[in-house]
């Protein structure tokens, strides 16, 4: 078992990380070859270089992020975590990203948010995974809504995206790793597979809920929930 998991694990990265490292080396042979080359097109052969370097970064840190939850090299270290500030902080950190498909990010609370309790660093990647595929996802020109509402003494977090969405079969086998609904696009190629594997596992080890409901070419809607820090009187 060990053996083909980890075969599986090769033929998984490998695969991955063929694209962007292609991509790198054919743009990186242009600028080599081309003098006196024309400085627009060098600066967009040096930014599609920039934008596959991070890309094989992005992947590499999400491997090495699940195998450490994998293998429990990481533990959740419980805080107090002012969840608003911290969806804001993540939406800031989208903006150059949504800006460039004309979206807009909204924040939207139900009443009085309380401070949860979670993993500052692991909450994070949970809503930077979320909102990535979101706007990834998304039609350009749409908005990408995350929700935050007190459900008794949990907090409910849903990011919702107006876009592709997801068909209603493939939706129990995208928190797989390395899976992906459609392998051949171009965008897909870009992907490690392994955001929403991330999110599962980091769901799993606090013991909270979580979901998703899609409806194919409408968007679809990731929501979870964090217990809330302390018992203050419900709403
Ligand atoms: P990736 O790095 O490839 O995006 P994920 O694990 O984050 O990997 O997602 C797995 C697959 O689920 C994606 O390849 C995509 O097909 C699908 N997916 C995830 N989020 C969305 C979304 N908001 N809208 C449509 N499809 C999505």
């Amino acid at each position: 078992r060990s053996d083909s998991f980890k075969n599986e694990i090769i033929s998984n990265v490998s695969h991955n990380l063929k694209t962007p490292i292609a991509a790198i080396l054919t743009y990186t042979e242009l600028l080599k070859s081309c003098d006196g080359i024309d400085p627009a097109q060098q600066q967009q052969f040096v930014e599609i270089i920039d934008a596959r370097a991070r890309t094989l970064e992005d992947m590499v840190k999400s491997m090495i992020l699940l195998s450490k939850i994998q293998t429990g090299a990481t533990q959740i270290r419980f805080e107090v975590i002012d969840l608003e500030e911290l969806c804001q902080d993540t939406i800031d950190s989208f903006r150059v990203l949504a800006d460039k498909k004309n979206l807009t990010l909204r924040l939207t609370c139900t009443g009085e948010i309380p401070a949860v309790i979670s993993d500052y660093e692991k909450l994070s990647t949970i809503l930077s995974n979320l909102l990535s595929n979101a706007v990834k996802h998304s039609f350009p020109g749409h908005a990408v809504d995350i929700l935050l509402s007190r459900e008794g003494r949990s907090t409910s977090v849903t990011v919702s995206d107006t876009g592709e969405g997801i068909p209603q079969e493939k939706l129990k086998d995208i928190w797989e790793r390395y899976y992906k609904v459609d392998k051949e696009h171009k965008r897909a190629q870009m992907g490690s597979g392994l955001g929403l594997s991330i999110v599962k596992n980091i769901l799993d080890m606090h013991g909270g809920t979580y979901g998703v409901t899609s409806t194919l070419g409408q968007g679809s809607t990731f929501w979870f929930e964090l217990p809330v820090a302390q018992q203050s009187p419900e709403s």
